[in-house]
């Protein structure tokens, strides 16, 4: 292997954590090597094109830093390109709704202007250590095997297999070992909104059921997700689940991506045929492959409960706020709940402790790999909190080097400073409050 890089942070993955982790470390002035595995940033936002970034607004005030200069940045595009918006389900608050495309590349562009070095269709495989630290990491693209050698790394991958393999303990799924079902998701065009959202089902339940029982529907679909996509008369189709499927086991994903393509076309066939509004829709953005929500949750200083969420609790080193319903998803039979676990109005932080790992000096992971317990997980896994946590890590990563300290070490009361200068709201003891003036919406 005669490839070697140096570097001062390596970011394991391109999703929304990714984003925002590489974003603040190399606006902070670190070199940044971004690998993501597959060809796209997003992670799966790119999977699941035009999911609407969620719990963006607790207490319906935004969060604040990266994901609130994204929006903001599209939002103020001719035409917007973004915009908050009511969600449809219950219990969750306002989103933000966003043309798929245009935030891709404009997310690309901000990793470029922060000076990272994004590396497409690059695998990290192999960690090597040298004793509590991670010395390099060995990757993957078309050319071959090559190394890394990082100063920090920060694990993004959604799956946790770097941080795994240097020895961090994780388990997978709940305590039983289930994990949230994937699901391959598509957009219907041309579908006349008035007409498919006049009624009084969110969940389109009665159509469902004379699908499931007239055997054209797959008996999971007894709730549909179809909701109001960002573009007039676009329908985002978040419907098709497949349980029981490991997100670490790449020939399960494939099969169950191969499964859900199956049953989005039968979808899209019983919404044209049966469905009020969708008479003259065709399908579109059929997800490249199923998004997986939940694998490994790595074993961190500190494990997020859900009675920390019930109990609103704020703590000291909270990084981002979040009001999140618990939106689980298929984990042990085909119930999909989202329970409110915060009164309106209420919220909770998210602890910077939840993202270190107990002994690795240099590493620290943000996003769905986030250390929580099963109800906790089920809540802040929306994308503006792991967009957020990712932001936090790259501060982090800037202050560990700064101060020569240990990931372990590192001051969070300058932590959490550093990223209300970054204009992250609702942190350490300052209040969110509720806006003094709305947000443009659409009603
Ligand atoms: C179907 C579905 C619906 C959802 N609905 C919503 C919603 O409506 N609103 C909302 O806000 N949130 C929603 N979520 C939750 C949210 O999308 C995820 O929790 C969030 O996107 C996770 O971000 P992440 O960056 O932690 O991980 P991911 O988005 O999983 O990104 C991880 C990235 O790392 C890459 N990677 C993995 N291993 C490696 C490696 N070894 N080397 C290089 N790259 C690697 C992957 O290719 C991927 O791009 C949903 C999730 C799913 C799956």
């Amino acid at each position: 292997m005669d490839r070697n890089e140096a570097t001062d942070v390596l970011v394991i993955g391109g999703g929304t954590a990714g984003f925002g982790a590489a974003v603040a470390a190399g606006r902070a002035g670190l070199n940044v090597i971004l690998l993501e595995a597959t060809s796209k940033v997003g992670g799966v936002m790119a999977f699941c094109p035009g999911m609407p970034w969620g719990a963006a607004y607790p207490a319906d005030v935004i969060i604040g830093g990266l994901m609130e200069e994204l929006t903001n940045c599209l939002a103020a595009m001719t035409p917007p390109a973004a915009q908050k918006r009511p969600c449809t389900l219950e219990n969750f608050g306002s989103e933000i709704q966003y043309d798929h495309d245009i935030a891709t590349l404009t997310m690309f562009e901000m990793l470029e202007t922060a000076g990272v070095q994004v590396r497409l269709n690059t695998t990290a495989i192999d960690p090597q250590m040298a004793g509590a630290k991670i010395r390099s990491v060995t990757c993957y693209d078309r050319n071959g095997p090559f190394t890394v050698t990082p100063k920090i790394v920060i694990d993004c991958s959604g799956d946790g297999d770097i941080s795994a393999k240097s020895g961090v303990p994780f388990t997978l799924g709940d305590t039983g070992g289930n994990m949230m079902g994937v699901t391959l998701s598509f957009h219907m065009l041309g579908v006349d909104w008035a007409q498919a959202f006049g009624g009084d089902d969110p969940y389109f339940k009665l159509q469902a059921a004379k699908g499931i029982t007239q055997g054209r529907l797959h008996p999971d679909l007894a709730q549909l997700y179809l909701m109001r996509g960002f573009h007039d008369d676009t329908v985002f189709c978040n419907s098709v689940v497949i349980r029981g499927v490991d997100g670490t086991d790449p020939v399960a994903v494939g099969n169950a991506t191969q499964e859900g393509r199956r049953r989005c076309h039968q979808l899209a066939q019983f919404l044209q045929s049966d469905v009020l509004g969708f008479q003259n829709a065709r399908m579109a953005h059929l997800g490249p492959t199923v998004g997986v929500r939940e694998t490994r949750k790595l074993q961190a200083i500190y494990r997020v409960t859900g009675q920390d969420l019930a109990n609103n609790t704020q703590f000291a080193d909270g990084i981002v706020c979040c009001d999140n319903p618990i939106d689980d998803v298929m984990r042990t039979d085909a119930r999909m709940t989202h329970d409110a676990i915060v009164q309106t109005g209420g919220y909770y932080t998210i602890p910077f402790r939840s993202l270190v790992p107990q002994k690795i000096t240099n590493l620290m992971f943000a996003g769905r790999i986030i250390c929580a317990d099963p109800v906790a997980f089920a809540s802040v896994r929306g994308m503006p909190q792991c967009m957020a946590m990712g932001q936090a890590t790259g501060l982090a990563a800037a202050l560990a080097l700064e101060t020569s300290a240990a990931v372990q070490d590192i001051s969070t009361i300058a932590l959490v400073r550093a990223l209300q200068a970054q204009g992250v709201n609702g942190l350490g003891g300052v209040p969110l409050h509720p806006p003094t003036k709305q947000a443009p919406s659409s009603g």
